[in-house]
């Protein structure tokens, strides 16, 4: 038998370091570090136009000559050089006659004032894009442009022995960062982060307070997610890509509504609602998740991109997973923070009666939760859960106002089947959170299997369901009890038959918009004392998460309504 060995050509990609992170480490080393080692991206507003602006620039046909004028214009030329250790692309690779080729790198930005020479980071870029001509063979240019598209004007940027050397050193720390798994500091300038599209995964402010280095973070991640969700619950109904846009037809073939694939951020489809090959592919493609839920609002699953970049993240998550005292205090924080989360919907909503009864509600659970910090095992701890539930339970039909309790009468919690119409809220609530968790540990770089206090099962989210704890009352528990006491839900949004409850179609459709609304509202952070959208704040926790996982800040803190 003849044994085949692999040729070099099956040897793994050397690991050059695309120029356009030079940029990013002189933005800031951190950046750099989030970027290339980490596999962190986040758009915002510019990195959207700007990728929207590079697909006009970048032509079709790559590194095809084609005359301008007096000059011969090659587009999206790639290099790469071992010795050097970087790759690019260059947007544009111009020729004149009578000069040397030279790079021309495009900013969707406006050009510097006349006083002022182009960023720094804008420069070494160029200047190492040039490096990489003359290790490829070409002439080494002795200057380069940058075109602003903002100003539909050129900046030339010549390549002096000083700038040549400033790239060098910045490729030679490029590459040691790039062999660390230590994270630089924050940035010097810090005005910096208010402009860079990695400060909500990155956060500056955030790590300054837990740190003890701050008492008030500053306002610098996005307060709100951008982009839409797109629900889809029509039985039958039919996705299909179409120029850009998701067009969805009803059975019949008639178009019911349509989403362009630039807005949207996520979507989910209910029950028996079909999709094309094409448009999960685009869907992966632009990083947008699609969840299932079945017919009845249970949550199955979620065809995601592929598996984020971040395996450090991951494997932090596991060994805490497996380090028993460390999963304990993750679990104890997270019961910590939900009994406290009761406690206040039901001072919230017992506030005007205060009776006895209510007041000895109010002592229990708190009385629980002093003694779940001092919890000694995983099964006393969920003793405390129990009991703080059992007693929230048990008030709140009281929450509800009385003219409404003869509809939405609420004696205990029950599921899978609910039986009454108020659990059929509460479960078809807690599915898309526990869709929304998932979601959100996916595209943060978590495994959402592997959780803390909710015990590993096939095909459950365990730290997708922990990180939910902290969100039940606030986002579920209150939108329903106000949609409830406010009389948007009536006995025609549901189906009953014998002992079960569910929405019908158009109780659903009333509370996704009720569900949406509650994520879009705007809270102050107990902690750090900004304004941010509650589905913000779901993130916020996880990537919290993520960096007490990698010793990035000191403690880990549940999220708490006050
Ligand atoms: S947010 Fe600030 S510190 Fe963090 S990567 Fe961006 S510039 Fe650097």
């Amino acid at each position: 038998m003849e044994i085949q060995t692999l040729s070099s050509d099956f040897s793994p990609a050397p690991d050059l370091i695309p120029v356009s992170y030079l940029n990013a480490y002189v933005y800031c080393p951190r950046r750099f570090f989030l970027e290339h080692n980490q596999g962190m991206f986040e758009d915002n507003a510019h990195t959207v136009e700007g990728r929207s602006l590079h697909r006009v620039v970048d032509g079709k046909d790559p590194a095809r000559a084609s005359k301008k004028g007096d000059a011969i214009h090659r587009r999206s030329v790639s290099f790469s050089s071992m010795s050097l250790g970087i790759t690019g692309k260059l947007d544009l690779l111009e020729e004149k006659e009578g000069s040397v080729l030279y790079p021309v790198e495009y900013k969707k930005s406006k050009k510097p004032p006349k006083d002022r020479q182009p960023w720094l980071n804008d420069q070494i870029q160029v200047c190492a894009q040039s490096l990489l001509m003359a290790e490829n063979g070409l002439p080494m240019p002795e200057k380069a442009y940058i075109y602003y598209i903002g100003s539909k004007a050129r900046v030339e940027v010549s390549l002096s022995e000083s700038l040549l050397e400033q790239t060098k050193q910045t490729i030679a720390q490029c590459r040691l960062i790039s062999r660390s798994d230590i994270l630089p500091p924050l940035a010097d300038n810090r005005n910096k982060c208010f402009g860079c599209s990695l400060n909500a995964i990155c956060l500056p402010e955030e790590e300054d307070v837990s740190k003890g280095r701050k008492t008030n973070a500053r306002t610098i991640i996005p307060m709100s997610m951008d982009g839409d969700i797109l629900y889809v619950d029509t039985t039958g109904a039919y996705l299909n890509l179409s120029s850009g846009s998701i067009i969805i037809t009803a059975p019949g073939g008639m178009e019911i509504g349509n989403a362009s694939i630039e807005q949207l951020r996520e979507i989910v489809l209910f029950g028996n609602v079909q999709t094309t090959t094409q448009v999960l592919h685009t869907c992966m493609k632009n990083n947008i998740p699609v969840h299932y839920l079945n017919f009845y609002g249970r949550y199955v699953g979620t065809c995601s991109p592929m598996l984020h970049y971040n395996g450090l993240l991951r494997e932090a998550q596991w060994k805490a997973h497996f380090d028993k005292l460390l999963s304990f205090e993750y679990s104890k924080i997270i019961v910590f923070s939900k009994l406290v989360n009761m406690r206040t919907l039901m001072m919230r909503y017992l506030r005007e009666k205060r009776t006895d009864k209510d007041l000895e509600s109010f002592e229990s659970i708190k009385s629980i939760n002093k003694q779940v910090m001092n919890a000694e095992n995983i099964q006393s701890l969920r003793g405390y859960e129990g009991y703080g539930a059992k007693i929230y339970f048990s008030r709140f039909g009281d929450f509800i106002k009385p003219e409404k309790q003869s509809f939405f009468k609420f004696s205990g919690r029950n599921r899978r089947p609910p039986r009454d119409p108020a659990n059929a809220l509460l479960s078809f609530g807690y599915s898309l959170l526990a869709k929304d968790c998932t979601g959100t540990a996916i595209r943060v770089g978590f495994d959402p299997f592997c959780g803390f206090y909710h015990v590993m099962k096939y095909g459950r989210p365990s730290l997708a369901l922990d990180i939910m704890e902290f969100f039940r009352q606030p986002i579920v528990d209150s939108m329903v009890l106000t949609a409830v006491n406010n009389g948007v839900f009536r006995e025609n949004d549901f189906y009953q038959f014998q002992n079960t409850c569910y929405l019908n179609e158009k109780g659903r459709k009333k509370f996704l918009v009720q569900y949406e609304m509650r994520k879009r509202d705007m809270i102050t952070h107990p902690k750090f004392h900004y304004r941010l959208s509650y589905e913000r704040t779901i993130e916020l926790q996880f990537r919290l998460l993520g960096k007490s996982l990698l010793n990035e800040i000191d403690n880990y803190e549940g999220f708490s309504i006050r």
